[in-house]
């Protein structure tokens, strides 16, 4: 392990400050520390996509951001709030089971206890390759993609271009159909973003995988509330039974008009660099009755998907998932 210097903020404008006065180093925000303290600072991965942290300001000694309210018209979710305080928390579990299926389904029990949702939002990614103190990809800041040639089995389907990887993150794919937004702090000051527009494809930047800046962090993740009569769904499939990362996950939230589709979203985990809105699917349904549609609409993923040499399999588990998901959504 690294050696690093670590600051225990207690308010969000103390942890602007030392990142205004650390602007010279490589400087970070951590929350449970499970994936950059115990994942990249311990396996010595490093590149100028994957800079070794100098300083470490930890968001979890911030109080104001382990806060959940839910309240009348959106829930408010602080950053440094633990996966398993998401899970526990009776209104988030009223008003966006979908959220609390998804929190559920991410690693192991220890792991989401002092894992948080600001920091499972913005983990890095997976990619062995990129993982690997051997391969200087281009998300390293290298000059190849390994993932084109070598063993791809478990990368994007859909949007990879440059590097094609999958965003890892559970809650993510699960926010995204939720429509919630991330609340920002940093030097520049305070911004608000959906999360339609926060999460970036390597075309954009291949070094990020969102439109945080150096200086800037997650305070809060807002939700808001569904309308009455919301149908939600989360399912994921893993590669073992045990914990692991999604092969394919699938988040849906829709409104009806009697059996008809009227307005939501279908969110495919596993499959893009970002949590990938399928919006073919969604069009597919719009205004159709949703139980005789289902299966047709979740094979428009076909249309989109572009699989590399050993993912194709992930084209039909994609189009299955979602067809379930769906269902699963209304009850049947
Ligand atoms: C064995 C194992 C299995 C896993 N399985 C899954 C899984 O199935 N599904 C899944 O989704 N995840 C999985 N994960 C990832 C795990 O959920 C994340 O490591 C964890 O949620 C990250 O939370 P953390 O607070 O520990 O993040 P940290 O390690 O503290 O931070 C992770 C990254 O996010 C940044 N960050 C943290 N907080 C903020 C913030 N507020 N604003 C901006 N940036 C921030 C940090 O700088 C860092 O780059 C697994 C991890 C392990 C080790
Ligand atoms: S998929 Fe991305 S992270 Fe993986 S090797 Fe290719 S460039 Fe690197």
């Amino acid at each position: 392990m690294r050696a690093f210097e670590l600051y225990d903020a207690t308010t969000v404008s103390e942890a602007v400050t030392l990142l205004k006065q650390n602007s010279d180093r490589a400087v970070k925000v951590v929350g449970g520390g499970s994936d950059l303290v115990g994942g990249i600072l311990k396996d010595w991965v490093h590149g100028k996509g994957l800079p070794f942290p100098d300083v470490l300001i930890d968001l979890t000694t911030i109080k104001d951001l382990t806060q959940i309210n839910a309240g009348s018209s959106e829930a408010s979710i602080g950053a440094a709030a633990t996966l398993s305080e998401v899970i526990d928390h009776k209104d988030i579990q009223a008003k966006f089971p979908l959220l609390v299926a998804a929190a559920q389904s991410v690693a192991s029990p220890l792991i989401r206890n002092f894992g948080t949702l600001g920091g499972n939002v913005n983990q890095r990614p997976r990619c062995w390759f990129f993982r690997g103190e051997d391969f200087n990809c281009y998300k390293k800041g290298g000059d190849f993609c390994y993932a084109v040639t070598g063993d791809n089995r478990y990368h994007a389907i859909i949007g990879g271009e440059l590097c094609y990887i999958v965003h890892p993150s559970d809650t993510a794919t699960a926010l995204l159909a939720l429509n919630a937004k991330a609340k920002i702090s940093g030097v520049g000051g305070d911004r608000e973003v959906a999360f339609d527009s926060y999460f970036i494809g390597p075309r954009e930047d291949v070094l990020r995988e969102n439109v945080l800046k150096k200086d800037e962090f997650v305070t809060y993740i807002t939700i808001p509330n569904p309308a009455s009569g919301t149908k939600m769904a989360w399912n994921k499939l893993k590669d073992r039974q045990v914990y692991d990362f999604a092969l394919t996950s699938v988040a849906v939230s829709f409104t009806m008009n009697g059996n008809n589709w009227n307005d939501g979203r279908v969110v495919v985990g596993g499959v893009s660099p970002v949590p990938y809105r399928a919006k073919v699917v969604e069009d597919a349904l719009k205004g159709k009755d949703i139980k005789a549609t289902a299966k047709q609409a979740a094979a428009q993923i076909r249309t989109v998907a572009r699989p590399m040499s050993l993912n194709a399999y992930k084209v039909d588990l994609a189009a299955g998932l979602i067809e379930r998901t769906i269902l699963d959504a209304l009850g049947n």
